[in-house]
């Protein structure tokens, strides 16, 4: 401040005001109050949505609401918020609430327990996808300017016994105005809490408090990290001669109904439409995010038992394969096997030291290329390879496809996508899945030249689909059950070599079945039945290629 003194009076008056110390139960009731006015944009656009400010109650309502979850955050913070954590909670909530604000007020995510896993798995080159100056300004103005408003703050000294009973009396308040408030709108209330759930979990902070609890519980709680192998009993039966040569692309964030191999208007599929390739146009995944779907597709749990934690802890697809004698290696260009391949060979091909094909990323290309000296090093056995995709990985879809590739025009050049039309989001959506096409062709050009040595196969899945702005939604992640079809109607479609076995495969059977529905539960045991893998586990019914399902 100047040093010249012009005004003494109001300068004093300011430096008092500015020093004046305030009760710490003062400094949770309005940290509560900023939480509610300022990071719930989306939570109020959502509740709007479904109750519209159509007259006086629905109006009362919204405005309950508001009073509502500021008791509920009152009464969180009073029981986190004692004498030495109060700065420290307070300040990491308001930067945590201001980085989720932008993620839900950009992109309409939730912060639940599987997002934060993703985030946890993320690594930093998606991360900087991620981050704009909107996100800058979300953190400095909402986040970092009242975190430091809260550092600087002087509070006052209570007594142990007057800060008990002024807390207890607070909590006691809030949960009162809460509960009466419910019960005055009680109609409104038992809609909301019953029919509309899922609108709580656009709650800022209050949500992600609760993940973080659910995620850590899960994490850490009880189950152990005994790993508990399965299909120890697995055998390739040796009177089958030939060696198997398959390779599963593990695609990203691509959508089933933007290959035009499923319809689509635009010619996304050009080089896949001249392969003699089986497509599967009504298959639906495990869950909405990597983080879910990449470990249950390679698990016997299926979607209906699936669970995150024992996933980890339990043998998966490519341990039983590896049981039964097959060589097995994951590539990937995404951010991780998130577990699967831990126990098997794995190489990243993120960077320029693995991967030859990089420009201003590394292309998913470039896992074929150092693929054939694998299989030259490998001279028995069966031979399986996972290739996890980089595919078209969100929000920056106009990174994920070398120039040449951008063939539908205008394209969205930001991964700000509310700033671009629709029209340019799916431009450059659709040149990533153009891309795809390239690299799944590239793959069959591959197989094509061991077909002479082997029975080649490639089936291409993807881990989940995307949101592209359709009722405001973007990038995918949604819980399953509210999540809308473009987050899990995948693209699935499988390629056989010439030396196949025709009494193995039955390639006219697969095609009567090519709109059949199936789920990401097909994959485990239709990869087994493919390497001719026998084993306790193996579901015929869930083989795609059986002929009894
Ligand atoms: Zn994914």
């Amino acid at each position: 401040m100047s040093q010249l003194p012009i005004n003494k009076f109001n300068q004093s008056r300011a430096l008092a005001v500015n020093m004046k110390k305030i009760n710490p139960l003062t400094l949770i009731i309005l940290t509560a109050i900023f939480f509610m006015a300022f990071d719930n944009i989306t939570f109020f656009q959502e509740v709007i949505n479904v109750y519209p400010l159509t007259g006086f109650q629905s109006t009362l309502f919204i405005v309950s609401l508001a009073l509502v979850f500021s008791c509920v955050n009152i009464i969180i913070l009073s029981l986190l918020c004692y004498k030495y954590t109060i700065k420290p909670v307070l300040i990491i909530l308001l930067l945590l609430s201001a980085a989720c604000a932008y993620f839900m007020d950009t992109y309409h995510v939730i912060i639940d327990d599987v997002m934060i896993d993703n985030i946890m798995k993320t690594d930093r080159g998606e991360a900087f996808d991620l981050f704009s100056f909107k996100q800058f300004a979300y953190l400095l103005f909402l986040g970092i300017l009242p975190a430091i408003w809260v550092y600087k703050v002087p509070l006052t000294e209570l007594s142990f016994k007057k800060s008990v009973l002024s807390r207890l009396s607070l909590i006691l308040i809030s949960l009162m105005i809460a509960v009466l408030t419910i019960l005055s709108l009680g109609n409104y209330y038992a809609s909301f809490l019953r029919e509309n759930k899922s609108l709580r979990n656009y709650a800022n902070p209050s949500y992600y408090i609760y993940s973080v609890g659910k995620y850590v519980g899960n994490k850490y709680g009880a189950v152990s990290d005994i790993f508990t192998p399965i299909g120890l009993d697995a055998k390739i039966s040796p009177i089958v001669p030939n060696r198997e040569l398959i390779i599963l692309v593990v695609g990203e964030a691509a959508r089933a109904d933007h290959f035009s191999l499923n319809g689509y208007a635009k010619d996304t599929n050009p080089k896949l439409e001249k392969e003699k390739i089986i497509n599967f146009n009504n298959v639906w995944s495990c869950g909405t995010s990597t983080a879910v779907s990449v470990p249950c597709l390679f698990g016997l749990a299926g979607k209906s038992d699936y669970d995150n934690t024992k996933a980890q802890a339990i043998g998966n697809l490519l341990d039983i394969s590896t049981q039964a004698g097959v060589n097995v290696l994951w590539l990937d260009n995404n951010s991780s096997s998130k577990g699967v391949a831990d126990r098997v060979d794995y190489q990243s091909y993120k960077t320029a030291e693995t991967n030859p094909v990089c420009d201003v990323e590394c292309r998913d290309v470039g896992m074929l290329a150092n693929l054939q000296s694998y299989i030259d090093k490998h001279p028995t056995g069966d031979i399986f390879i996972i290739l996890h995709q980089m595919g078209n990985h969100g929000p920056a879809y106009y990174k994920r496809y070398p120039k040449e590739f951008e063939h539908f025009m205008p394209t969205c050049q930001t991964n700000q996508l509310e700033q671009c039309s629709s029209e340019e989001i799916n431009n450059a959506y659709d040149n990533a899945i153009l891309y795809t096409d390239y690299f799944l062709s590239e793959t069959i050009n591959f197989l094509k030249k061991n077909d002479d040595h082997f029975e080649t196969m490639m089936m291409y899945v993807s881990d989940h689909g995307e949101s592209l702005g359709e009722n405001g939604l973007y990038l995918h992640g949604l819980p399953y059950m509210i999540a809308p079809d473009a987050q899990k109607h995948v693209p699935m479609l499988m390629w056989f070599g010439t030396n196949i076995d025709k009494k193995e495969i039955n390639i006219e059977q697969l095609k009567q079945k090519s709109n059949q529905k199936f789920s990401h539960d097909n994959v485990f045991h239709t990869v087994l039945g493919l390497l001719e893998i026998n084993t306790e586990v193996y579901v015929p019914a869930l083989d795609m290629n059986h002929p009894n399902d």
